[in-house]
């Protein structure tokens, strides 16, 4: 199949030959009749397949066979993001698609000035992506009319649900005129995925490409044990002797993240850290520099990294295992993306093994373990547990065998990290409750449950990324404090 098969208007095949592709991509040519149809989608897709050409090019499509109502311009889409970073791609990729057609298209997060963002909203919008608490912000003060939408794209919805968003979404809903078309886009689907899709949705069609917790056998993955203190060493002597250009690095913490960057850089390797505590600008130029490959090594904490998009990144280093097996499939697939062929190195020492055997439970295979010559585990190391917040994970030695506990007790915290992204301080505005009253919670009989594993608990964090404020169920989550380890 090609793109011309789709039905879509001439501009936007134009758009697409220009960004150099002429092959959907599966959930492209899943998704893109059933939006061009009008209905509304439930689907089922992570990122690097392609997902958003799968909305951005059939909603361009809609939009303008439509002609608009005479005057200012409306918003008639709006596609709500968790983070600032894929606020900022998808509209990248809405300007890109629709370049050759006379939409407008805006881009609205927290964290940067008001006023301008305002001021482009007074000059006429027709496509509004945004997150949801700039979103509301702009709108408590009068400067923004959603009752014209007429296509609603929620992406990365799991995301949002654990970034403690759902009030938020919520909200918006409101704002929004019954009549629309709805699309909702998540990786994973949790019962509170479901609830938001039910009460959302419209006989929705369905569409799942690519298995969950499935990584691309586009990337090879390696694992290298070694010593907790020679993880940087090891780093900087892969980067420099094998030369790698482009490589994301992910740590768990924010001031680890800090750390390593420092090291590297000391060790002539370019490499500069986003997370939650760095200004948007500084996050920004991070970004730019590493998609522009002045920046050789980018440190990232998951959070910072949700959504990142770089066509063709080889390299992929954990350079600490998650402790949420799930976080390693999100963070490999930043690479070997559409197709390319990607490396994730994983650093491992004695600490983490049982993060590795939860890992290679979730993705069903075995992942090679190997050692570098001069950086070994040093003799005597052994595996202590590592310290995140208040919460001890990894080895529990009690009555002589080893135990893990890399989870909380049930119900006790299932949120994931709240968003960076919004840039607010914590516990005002972005960081709303979770999970509180999400609608009827009855599962659709055609999603497959997938209820996110309880995770560990980040306090107000110094260190690693905010938490959301409650559990799922609404209990409230145990403050914690994030030592460094
Ligand atoms: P996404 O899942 O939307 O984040 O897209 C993942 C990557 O695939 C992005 O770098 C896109 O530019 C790229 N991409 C999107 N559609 C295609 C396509 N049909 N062929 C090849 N690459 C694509």
């Amino acid at each position: 199949m090609k793109f011309q098969d789709l039905g879509l208007a001439e501009p936007l095949l134009r758009a697409v030959r220009e960004q150099g592709y002429d092959t959907p991509t599966p959930i492209q040519q899943q998704a893109i009749p059933v939006v061009l149809s009008g209905a509304d989608l439930m689907a089922g897709a992570q990122t690097g397949t392609g997902k958003t050409a799968g909305f951005t090019l059939p909603m361009l499509h809609r939009l303008s066979q439509k002609a608009p109502a005479a005057g200012r311009r409306v918003i008639r889409a709006l596609v709500l993001t968790p983070t600032r970073e894929l606020a900022a791609q998808v509209e990248e990729n809405v300007r890109a698609y629709g370049r050759h057609l006379p939409l407008q298209s805006m881009v609205m997060f927290g964290g940067v000035g008001m006023n301008p963002q305002i001021q482009q909203l007074k000059r006429g919008v027709d496509i509004l992506v945004a997150t949801p608490g700039r979103l509301l912000d702009i709108q408590g003060q009068g400067h923004l009319d959603l009752s014209k939408v007429e296509i609603l794209v929620l992406d990365e919805a799991d995301r949002m649900l654990d970034m403690g968003f759902i009030h938020d979404i919520k909200k918006v809903l409101a704002l929004l005129p019954a009549s629309k078309q709805s699309l909702l886009f998540s990786a994973t689907f949790s019962d509170d995925i479901k609830a938001l899709a039910d009460r959302l949705l419209k006989s929705p069609q369905l569409i799942e490409v690519a298995r969950r917790n499935a990584t691309a056998d586009t990337v090879a993955q390696r694992t290298y044990f070694t010593g907790r203190e020679r993880k940087k060493e090891l780093l900087a002597h892969l980067v420099k002797s094998q030369d790698w250009r482009q490589v994301l690095v992910f740590t768990r913490m924010k001031h680890g993240a800090n750390r390593l960057a420092e090291y590297l850089e000391k060790n002539d390797i370019s490499a500069m850290a986003i997370h939650g505590n760095k200004s948007q600008g500084a996050r920004t130029k991070a970004l730019a520099e590493f998609k522009a490959g002045t920046l050789r090594c980018l440190v990232a904490t998951d959070i910072a990294a949700r959504g990142i998009d770089i066509d063709e990144l080889p390299h992929v280093v954990n350079f600490e295992l998650p402790n949420v097996p799930e976080d390693y499939v999100h963070r490999i697939g930043r690479t070997g993306r559409a197709g390319c062929e990607g490396e994730a190195v994983s650093l491992v020492c004695p600490d983490e093994e049982l993060f590795l055997k939860d890992i290679e439970k979730l993705i069903k295979r075995q992942l090679p373990r190997e050692t570098l010559p001069g950086f070994e585990v040093p003799s005597g190391e052994r595996a202590e547990p590592i310290q995140i917040g208040r919460q001890t994970i990894g080895v529990r030695r009690s009555g002589g065998g080893g135990q893990r506990s890399s989870r909380p007790p049930q119900g006790q915290n299932s949120g994931r990290p709240q968003g960076q992204g919004q840039g607010r301080p914590q516990g005002q505005g972005q960081g709303r409750p979770q999970g509180q009253g999400a609608g009827r919670s009855q599962a659709k009989p055609h999603a497959k449950p997938q209820g996110k594993p309880a995770q560990h608990a980040h306090g107000h964090s110094q260190g690693h990324e905010q938490p959301g404020q409650r559990s799922s169920r609404g209990g409230p989550r145990p403050a914690l404090l994030n030592k460094p380890r």
